[in-house]
């Protein structure tokens, strides 16, 4: 069996290297990989989440070992500058643009090195899980052990390795930052082959190069992340407001209170009925009947989204503090809903609204998706040229709106924020109806970023797709130095995540 695999691997080798023309004066050697590639059937490996750019590798790596994406890795870095081969690593390839595409080249199918976990507990517990694993499958597996990681995004079928080759932000990230602040240590791959574990003590560079880093310094294989003790139930709460200034007022105090909710969101309703559920969420208020009722009569509204955590003995102690929270906030009265899940159903809500838009042929559409970073100083005006102006409605899908704390952002990862203290995450997240097609949401992006610029708010754009290293080094800004040493330095070919279009095999990098 092991010599079938072998030799199969072998002629997938050869062809690899006549395919990139590389002189016949060069022996053709084998990566010796565990696992496999395919050559057809790879159509999967041109999709990705955002369904707008479609580019096919010419082979996808199956990995078992994490040797076989080292060995795969070397032998593109011998292939040297004249070859145009590159490699990206594909997590469950969720990204909007392409970013995890390889047009030509090798895409590594990282969810085939799924593998053991390991949980040690004590006084600061933390999991070391591959790269290629599903967040929810790392939830279910600390769930064992009575723990849980800290910061989430708010969908767990995401990799690992995709988010914090990102940043991973939601609701928890100000208290504890995105999922890059709360990881020990990473074993990475760099662009030459290289294994390397690396975290603040050893290695540090390339630890704090690859966190954010676009998955352009090293493919990340295995990550240890910090975990806490799991609760076991969620209060889940959403209140609306008429006025931004008055919600923005209240999200704010809340993140910054040492005594608050453990999850702090929010969403922008504009022109819309139905408030209380939406695609992304499987919100299911107690009083349901009234939640409907609620419609926003054209107008734009803004509801705060909270939960508390709780084992059940605590349940009256949390609720008291629930009310005392509530308290101090100037939401419209009539607008509590409240209701209670397991802590597992309220992380993994994203995937129960998934499920019913897949029912309806509806998760597959094109997703134009916009997230920006704006600085608190300029949250208002770009509410004011935004909300109910650009944005005339959110009946295409949600659009979040919630402020962080940027002292739980470590400044020396690859991760750029704006200026100031606290900013705000605002993330426009609609489908293209099948009819319409994506141009007119595209349009309304386009106008977004327009105003943000003309208006100079000092934005910063999350999850972007540029065209241009230009457009790569502004988003940068003074930062963009260090971002391309590093890839000097790690990968010096430019071979790893070609589809961030950030880097070009074989142009000088500096
Ligand atoms: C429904 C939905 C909800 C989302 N919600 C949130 C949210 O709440 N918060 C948030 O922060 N983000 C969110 N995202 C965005 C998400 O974090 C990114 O799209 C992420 O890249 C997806 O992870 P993935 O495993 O699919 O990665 P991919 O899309 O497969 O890869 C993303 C990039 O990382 C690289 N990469 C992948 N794996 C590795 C690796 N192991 N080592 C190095 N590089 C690697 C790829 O080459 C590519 O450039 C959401 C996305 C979707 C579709």
């Amino acid at each position: 069996m092991f010599l079938k695999q072998y030799t199969s691997n072998i002629l997938s080798t050869t062809v690899l290297l006549l395919c990139c023309g590389m002189p016949p004066s060069l022996p053709a050697v084998p990566i010796p990989v565990h696992g496999h590639f395919t050559f057809d059937g790879n159509e999967f490996a041109a999709r990705d989440f955002g369904n707008q750019l479609h580019s096919l590798p010419w082979a996808v790596l199956h990995p078992k070992k994490v040797s076989d994406v080292a060995s795969t890795i070397k032998h593109v870095w011998h292939m040297g500058p004249a070859s145009a081969m590159t490699l990206a690593a594909r997590g469950h390839g969720h990204s909007l643009l392409g970013q995890a595409q390889a047009p030509h080249g090798i895409v590594i199918n990282m969810e085939s090195l799924r593998g053991e976990m390991q949980v040690i507990k004590g006084k600061s517990p933390y999991v070391d899980a591959p790269a290629g694993e599903l967040w929810i499958n790392v939830l279910h597996h600390c769930l064992k052990h009575g723990l849980a990681p800290k910061s989430w995004t708010d969908y767990l079928h995401l990799t690992v390795g995709g988010t914090l080759s990102n940043a991973g932000i939601s609701g928890q990230a100000f208290r504890h930052g995105p999922q890059i602040s709360n990881v020990h240590q990473l074993e990475v791959i760099t662009g030459k082959g290289e294994v390397v574990v690396c975290s603040e003590e050893k290695n540090a560079d390339l630890f704090h190069g690859v966190l954010g880093g676009l998955g352009q310094f090293g493919i990340i294989t295995r990550a240890r992340i910090s975990l806490e003790p799991a609760p076991k139930q969620v209060k889940w709460i959403r209140v609306v407001y008429s006025d931004f200034s008055t919600f923005a007022r209240d999200q704010e105090r809340l993140i910054s209170a040492e005594k608050t909710f453990d999850y702090i969101e929010g969403l922008v309703i504009v022109n819309r009925t139905g408030l209380i559920n939406n695609w992304r969420s499987s919100f299911d208020p107690q009083d349901p009947d009234q939640a409907n009722q609620f419609v926003s009569d054209g107008r734009t509204l803004f509801c705060l989204e909270l939960t508390k955590n709780f084992n059940p003995a605590e349940e009256a102690h949390v609720d008291k503090e629930i009310k005392s929270l509530l308290s101090e906030l100037s939401y419209i009265p009539s607008t509590l809903f409240v209701t209670q899940v397991s802590y597992v159903e309220f992380l993994d809500r994203v995937h129960a609204a998934e499920l019913k838009l897949r029912s309806k042929g509806l998760w597959d559409l094109p997703h134009p998706w916009l997230n920006i970073l704006i600085p608190r100083s300029k949250i208002h005006t770009f509410a004011d040229g935004v909300f109910g102006n650009i944005l005339t409605d959110t009946n295409n899908g949600p659009v979040l709106i919630y402020p962080v704390n940027k002292s739980k952002w470590d400044n020396r990862t690859s991760f750029v924020t704006p200026d100031e203290d606290m900013f705000y995450l605002v993330a426009f997240l609609p489908h293209a109806a099948e009819s319409e097609g994506p141009q007119k949401l595209l349009n309304q992006n386009r106008r977004i970023l327009n105003f943000c610029d003309s208006a100079q708010l000092g934005v910063k754009q999350y999850l972007p797709h540029y065209k241009t290293q230009e457009e790569w080094r502004a988003h940068f800004g003074q930062r963009w130095e260090i971002f391309a040493q590093r890839k000097s330095a790690y990968d010096p070919l430019a071979i790893l995540a070609p589809g961030q279009n950030i880097f070009q095999k074989s142009i000088s990098i500096l």
